[in-house]
């Protein structure tokens, strides 16, 4: 098997999470595979290292798990970006619109520089509303995107064609 039919093999489809019509694509299954998650690192490392990024913004909380082992294996800063109320420091906000809602994320004030290119990860791309929150976080302190990194994206959903005017380098290991 290849990476991305080792990757899907692990991946558990759950029906109707965290409401009905969504088919989640649950993770922990693979994260459980000590050997495919060096692998994905490799990859996810490999896959980046030629954007230059100076720092990797992550998106809570999925995109926390191999975003610290990216930052790690790149020696680059590992940078949070979490949901409303969870970081303790000032706080610069991005809200944007859900189904139903909005929804809001934050990062700290301190978080990127002026100048700096930035890689956003996190674990699914679906239509592209919290890489994009993300990605207008960075701006919004003087930094730009390099680059954006996923381990799954729902092609059906459109997300990249959502997130491309940020950055066109946009990578997926797996796709649906
Ligand atoms: P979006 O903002 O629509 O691109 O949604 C991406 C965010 O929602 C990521 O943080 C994902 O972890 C999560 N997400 C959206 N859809 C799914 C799904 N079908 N399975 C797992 N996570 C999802």
């Amino acid at each position: 098997m290849n990476l991305t039919e080792k990757i899907k093999a692990k991946i558990r489809e759950v029906k109707d999470f965290p409401k009905d019509g969504i088919q989640f694509k649950d993770i922990t299954p693979l994260l459980k595979d000590p050997v495919l998650c060096a692998d994905i690192t490799d990859e996810l490392m490999h896959q980046t290292i030629k954007l230059k990024p100076d720092a990797i913004a992550c998106l809570e909380s999925r995109g926390f798990w191999f975003g610290m082992l990216i930052a790690q294996r790149l020696q680059i800063p590992f940078i949070p970006i979490r949901k409303l109320g969870k970081l303790p420091y000032e706080t610069d906000k991005y809200s944007y619109s859900l189904e139903y809602g909005t929804a809001t994320m934050e990062v700290h004030t301190d978080a990127f520089k002026k100048g700096q290119r930035i890689l956003i990860h996190d674990d699914l791309l679906a239509t592209g509303g919290t890489a994009s929150a993300a990605a207008e976080l960075i701006k919004m302190q003087g930094a730009s995107v390099c680059g954006f990194i996923f381990l799954i994206e729902l092609s059906f959903l459109n997300g990249k064609e959502n997130i491309k005017k940020y950055c066109p380098d946009v990578v997926s290991l797996v796709g649906y």
